[in-house]
């Protein structure tokens, strides 16, 4: 796995930068992280390109690729050059694909500017864009030469984005610590140590990935909520009905746990603390029946999936999931119905 360092970015970004050479340097952002981010780190940078691209997950897309391949064709990146992804999951996930296949890949770092990036999206190696509609469609595996982690970003992120992110942190205790996932929710957005938060939930992640690097078994766990969130964000993706990424996986975890009760042993107070805790959080958002079908359509392009079959990771009790199970279209849409029937 690469280099994970949480640290003042002061320290680790010149320490990372005097420890490797690079013919040249390329720095990516959107127009929020350029606003925010870039001073931070503007002062610690050698001569470099700036390359600003349009933020949200609208603009994770082939068009935004090709510009941004454009521009390293353009202002002539070799293969010896390195491309800072600063920004959230958004510009990590989309960096990262094209500095991986730009002459066949060069190298890219991650400084992850948002919570969910922190704890999730820049660790790991998953790469990737959507495509016609489905998130994350084409992609592929590749570890950053580094993630530089430092919660100093956080500080000007909207709250809604920190709670977006904080619901891979609950999956995180779901699937993993129970006794993490009951401090967690205990603090609930007024954590006293984002540092702390971010520390385990990244030990979390990689524990996983280093196990199972290419997502042959263990690592489908980290999906837990994602079947259903996944294509609840992309169903609404270009509606006023938009949900942040963390949103959706909110929403697709209330009804996984309904899933997980009826088919993996999650008990029934279980389920009703997850949905309570969750719904505390994130509200309960409006899902219209009529777009029930189409929503369940888009879950038979989970890359999980095989022969057909929609296969979910669930967990069996708070703090222990479990992955390939197969699940009924007529049991997902009861979930859905679960999840709409809520106050
Ligand atoms: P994002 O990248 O869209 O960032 C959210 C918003 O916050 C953007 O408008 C951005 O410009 C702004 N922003 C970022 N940092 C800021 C800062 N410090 N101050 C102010 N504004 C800031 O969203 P995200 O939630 O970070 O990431 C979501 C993406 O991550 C999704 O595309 C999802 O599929 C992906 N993801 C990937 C993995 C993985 O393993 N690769 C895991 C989970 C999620």
């Amino acid at each position: 796995m690469s280099t994970i360092v949480i640290d003042q970015i002061t320290n680790s970004l010149p320490t990372f930068l005097k420890e490797n050479e690079f013919s040249k340097i390329g720095v990516l952002v959107d127009e929020h992280t350029k606003a925010f981010c870039l001073p931070i780190v503007t002062d610690l940078l050698p001569t470099h390109d700036l390359i600003i691209i349009q933020s949200g997950e609208v603009n994770k897309t082939i068009h935004t690729c090709q510009f941004i391949w454009r521009k390293l064709t353009e202002k002539a990146f070799d293969r010896k050059s390195l491309l800072i992804n600063l920004g959230g999951g958004v510009i990590g996930d989309m960096g990262g694909f094209c500095a991986a296949s730009f002459k066949r890949g060069i190298s890219f770092i991650n400084i992850p500017t948002t919570l969910l990036s922190s704890v999730d999206a820049s660790v790991g190696g998953k790469l990737g864009i959507d495509f016609n509609g489905f998130k994350n469609h084409i992609g592929f595996f590749k570890e950053p030469d580094a993630v530089l982690i430092d919660p100093i970003f956080l500080e000007t992120l909207p709250s809604k984005e920190l709670r977006s992110g904080f619901a891979e942190v609950i999956k995180h205790g779901l699937i993993a610590d129970e006794d993490y996932y009951e401090q967690i929710i205990k603090d609930g957005m007024n954590q006293p140590n984002w540092n702390a938060v971010i520390a385990h939930s990244v030990h979390i992640k990689s524990e996983v990935v280093k196990k199972d690097p290419f997502e042959e078994g263990l690592r489908k766990v980290l999906n837990f909520g994602h079947t259903i969130g996944h294509a609840l964000e992309s169903h609404y993706l270009s509606t006023e009905h938009h949900l942040l990424h963390g949103e959706a996986i909110a929403i697709g975890m209330i009804c996984e746990a309904f899933l997980s009760k009826k088919l993996t042993g999650l008990s029934e107070i279980e389920l009703k603390n997850i949905t309570a805790n969750l719904i505390g959080i994130y509200g309960k958002s409006k899902i219209n029946k009529n777009d029930l079908p189409a929503i369940i359509k888009r879950m038979y392009h989970d890359k999980k999936n095989s022969h057909n079959l929609l296969n979910h990771s669930l967990i069996k009790k708070v703090g222990e999931a479990i992955y390939d199970i197969a699940v009924d279209e007529k049991d997902v849409m009861d979930a859905l119905f679960y999840y709409e029937q809520l106050n």
